[in-house]
């Protein structure tokens, strides 16, 4: 049996990544999308297990410690983390598995899966970021600020990525990483 392929999806804060990702989802069912673990509190409308596994910081941090991370960072204040086991199991079962991590979890995924394809998406501007953050209405000023100077460092990585798709339309940028994902040689 072959082995599904890992494609790790970054981008800034805001960028509409979890959008896109659902828009692949619901017109590729085969693809399985790993659910993170994080400390951030849930936003509103947000359910355990399905959009991230809740942790106390102790909790995380124990996790971390017995290896059970694929990858994890620290994220504008909180931890976020892959959960090594489902993720693993999926590709051995020739799922092809997406991951929605940030920058710094991208390059240790460089390392430890070799075999990761990356995809970066961007914003048509670093302006209409900052407009999606605001609009978005689930952060606070402070927030939104740290998130925006931190969305700044990752678009100057953009070049790292295998791929890159600028989100200035939704369901164009949709066909892009669809076509990218069934495209294995690109
Ligand atoms: P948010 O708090 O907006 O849901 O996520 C903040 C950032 O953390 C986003 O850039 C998101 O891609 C990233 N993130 C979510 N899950 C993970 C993860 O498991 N690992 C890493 N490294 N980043 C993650």
């Amino acid at each position: 049996m072959t082995t599904g392929s890992l494609i790790v999806v970054a981008g800034p804060s805001g960028v509409g990544k979890g959008t896109l990702i659902q828009k692949v989802l619901a017109q590729d069912p085969s693809l399985w999308l790993s659910v993170s673990a994080t400390t951030r509190a849930p936003r509103p409308g947000e359910v355990d297990g399905r959009d991230y596994v809740f942790l106390s910081e102790s909790e995380f941090a124990r996790l971390v410690e017995s290896g059970g991370f694929l990858e994890s960072a620290e994220f504008a204040g909180n931890y976020y983390g892959t959960p090594a086991l489902p993720v693993l199991e999926k590709i051995s079962h020739g799922t092809d598995v997406l991951l929605e991590i940030d920058l710094q979890g991208v390059r240790q995924l460089r390392d430890n899966m070799p075999g990761a394809r990356t995809v970066f998406v961007a914003p048509p501007s670093e302006e209409e970021l900052a407009t999606r953050l605001a609009g978005r209405g689930t952060e606070d000023a402070a927030t939104i600020a740290r998130r925006m100077a931190v969305a700044h460092e990752e678009l100057q990585a953009a070049g790292e990525f295998d791929c890159v798709i600028v989100n200035a339309d939704i369901d164009t940028a949709a066909e892009q990483l669809l076509a990218w994902i069934h495209n294995r040689t690109a």
